[in-house]
């Protein structure tokens, strides 16, 4: 059992995707309303080895051991990984080892102004930034950052780290109706895109509608209408739910294991995160498949939103 590898988690994007955890729960350089691992804990554009270098390492040598090669190893997790300060020296050893394993990282791309962070990515195959703000009040508001962190900077880091990187790009911008779907937002959105030229841009929405009240997910019409409306080429809907069963590394096992847990006692996030020794990153995949389904639904507790098997429904398990 891992302490900060996971998966590996089914993701139409990257198939069998191998997560590496560099920060620990939840230490981030934004606050995002909608963010499914929680609220920011530890909120900081401070870089440090917040998970030792070497605990990482080893972890990794034991995986690539014992196991298959995923289709990638993946940076995500709880957090914002590019704050870890070694993860150039991890990606180098990745490469090293694995010179054909391929990597992504998923980053909001807040520090990407940084030279030593966009040195340290320069091996990186697949870099997918985040980007849902034009202007700096919706920034304030959807994003929450770090006070000193001005969206201009971000902004012109993501510009400049994409104009020299050899890797692809993926855009991804999760738009929030009532924050960012305002037509001089989405105007003022596209001139950035242009500027950013990345191969992709995958607009993305709440998986779970329910998991915080006030929000609610963009419609697939509504996402179209953006995608129309923006006329470029390269943008495509992320439908993850949906798509999320059929993918290959989908794990059926996974899916009851959290069906029988919850039928048993509804849990937290966190419960089953320390019950079943999963990384929350990979259960939120099957909680969004779940509730697509409409087999589980959420209570809002005193300690938390607890997940329950949908009422007089009988389900399989
Ligand atoms: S950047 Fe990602 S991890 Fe950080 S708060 Fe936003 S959604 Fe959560």
């Amino acid at each position: 059992m891992y302490k900060f590898l996971f998966g590996p988690v089914p993701s139409r994007r990257l198939g069998m995707s191998l997560g590496v955890d560099l920060v620990p729960k939840i230490v981030c350089s934004l606050n995002c309303v909608y963010c499914e691992v929680g609220k920011t804990t530890e909120l900081t554009l401070e870089r440090k080895e917040y998970i030792n270098y070497h605990e990482i390492i080893a972890e990794l040598t034991s995986y690539f051991k014992n196991n298959p090669d995923p289709d990638y190893i993946t940076f995500s997790g709880y957090g914002e990984p590019t704050l870890n300060i070694r993860i150039g020296d991890i990606i180098s050893f990745i490469k090293k080892h694995k010179p054909t394993l391929p990597i992504a990282v998923l980053t909001n791309g807040t520090l990407l102004f940084d030279k030593n962070v966009q040195e340290s990515l320069k091996e990186v195959d697949v870099l997918l930034p985040s980007l849902d703000a034009a202007t700096e009040s919706v920034f304030r508001k959807l994003n929450r950052p770090v006070k000193t962190l001005e969206l201009e900077k971000y902004i012109n880091g993501l510009i400049s780290f994409c104009k020299n990187f050899k890797g692809k790009i993926w855009l991804e911008i999760f738009i929030l109706p009532g924050y960012n779907n305002s037509l001089s937002e989405l105007i003022a959105l596209k001139k950035i895109i242009l500027k950013i030229n990345p191969d992709t841009i995958q607009l993305n929405s709440l998986d779970r509608p329910g998991i915080i009240k006030s929000l609610r997910s963009a419609t697939s019409e509504e996402l179209q209408q953006i995608v129309d409306f923006w006329n470029l080429d390269n943008v495509e809907i992320i439908s993850a739910v949906k798509e999320r069963k059929k993918i290959q590394s989908y794990r059926k096992d996974i899916e009851s294991t959290i069906l029988g847990t919850i039928t048993r006692r509804p849990c937290t996030l966190d419960d089953l995160e320390k019950i079943l020794g999963i990384h929350s990153n990979e259960i939120n995949k099957y909680l969004s498949v779940l509730d697509s389904d409409n087999k589980i639904e959420i209570v809002t507790q005193k300690r938390g939103d607890f997940y329950q098997i949908k009422k007089n429904k009988h389900c399989k398990i």
